[in-house]
């Protein structure tokens, strides 16, 4: 048994009680100091955010591991059924040449458009590690995304110097970006911080305009156009493609809406009347941009689709992503024309739509579509 009245002097590890104790105070600042969970907050934090644990917001770390287990890249997919078809002069009518055409050409640069606004924006006004590394695996999607646009481009020989400048020159693409742009520079604005209501109501606006509304919008007449073409058994390899990208995207688009909810929970003060307003005038703007893209992009009707049965199905989304964040549906009693494209989000992992692919991903059965 020890005895501190002992000399000492004939025993050497008697004197290491003695340092501990002169540090025991410095240690214990420094374990008073580590990461508790309940003080994370996702904008305006205080707590270290290289700490990934101890986790609060596990749908986070859910989310960001659903989509590790989903990864795929666009050299996969098989494109010489679309390539031949492409090709063949009868192969597919002025119409859907002109569809698949302008649809990539709002795409092949929205995901760099996304992955700018996560990488230069967003992420550095997120406080929560946790949500962080979501964003860095959601960023790395959206360059996947960019990639199989650019594969199907490059694989249809297409004409790369069109379909990139269409954000340029095409009216409809372009003012949908011009309604994007400004939300997105807001972030990415070095001088933006959060920290007053007004910044953090002007980060909460961006953040809706990119989950719902880019992601959540902006991207569904597309997706539904390049799914039906491939429900047609016609570009096989680029449905197949969108059906991954719409899955990942369906996850960013939850993952934002989590994000935006979770803010608001933290920070009830910024959801003010006037602030719902300004939001819902946002979201009708949005559907009035996507409505006018799909004309553009089906000015007859094709594929047995036609621009105004999107109208329906834009206000369907609308309502959907409005609800979500907790504002009353836009357009009350609206149904979905296209019950199939909920079937397609709801994708799992013993499916195989086009039977181009085995789709056997390790946990896709863990995948919540909303
Ligand atoms: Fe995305």
């Amino acid at each position: 048994m020890l005895s501190w009245d002992e000399d000492t002097s004939s025993a050497p590890a008697a004197g290491l009680p003695q340092s501990a104790a002169a540090e025991a105070p410095a240690d214990a600042a420094l374990v008073a100091k580590r990461v508790n969970a309940d003080d994370k907050r996702i904008i305006n934090g205080k707590t270290d955010v290289n700490q990934l644990v101890p986790f609060k917001y596990k749908w986070a770390w859910d989310k960001y591991l659903a989509g590790c287990a989903n990864h795929w890249m666009p050299q996969e997919v098989n494109m010489q059924r679309d390539i031949e078809l492409w090709k063949n002069p009868n192969g597919l009518t002025d119409d859907e040449r002109r569809l698949v055409k302008r649809n990539l050409g709002f795409f092949v640069t929205a995901d760099s458009l996304a992955a700018n606004n996560i990488v230069l924006g967003t992420y550095r006004h997120i406080t929560a590690p946790e949500c962080r590394q979501y964003l860095l695996r959601q960023a790395f999607e959206e360059a996947i995304h960019t990639h199989a646009y650019q594969y199907i481009v490059e694989s249809l020989g297409l004409d790369e110097g069109e379909i990139f400048n269409a954000y340029n020159e095409v009216k409809s693409i372009r003012d949908k970006d011009e309604f994007l742009i400004p939300f997105i520079n807001t972030l990415t604005d070095p001088a933006f911080t959060t920290g007053t209501v007004e910044n953090d109501q002007t980060l909460l606006k961006s953040l809706i305009v990119f989950a719902c509304l880019m992601e959540g919008l902006f991207f569904y007449v597309g997706f539904t156009q390049i799914l039906a073409l491939g429900r047609q058994n016609k570009m096989m390899g680029a449905a197949e493609q969108y059906q991954y990208i719409l899955r990942d995207e369906s996850m960013h688009c939850n993952f934002g809406i989590d994000l935006i909810n979770t803010i608001k929970m933290e920070n009830p003060l910024l959801w003010t009347p006037a602030f719902r307003e300004e939001i819902k005038a946002l979201f009708l703007k949005a559907v009035d941009l996507e409505y006018a893209y799909a004309e553009d992009t089906m000015p007859r009707g094709v594929l047995g689709l036609n621009a105004s049965m999107f109208k329906g199905y834009l206000r369907f989304i609308a309502n959907r992503r409005s609800v979500q964040i907790g504002l009353e549906p836009l357009f009350p009693h609206e149904e979905n024309p296209f019950p199939w494209m909920s079937e397609m989000i709801d994708m799992k992992k013993e499916r195989n739509f086009f039977e181009t692919r085995v789709t056997e991903y390790q946990t896709g059965g863990a995948l919540n579509w909303e």
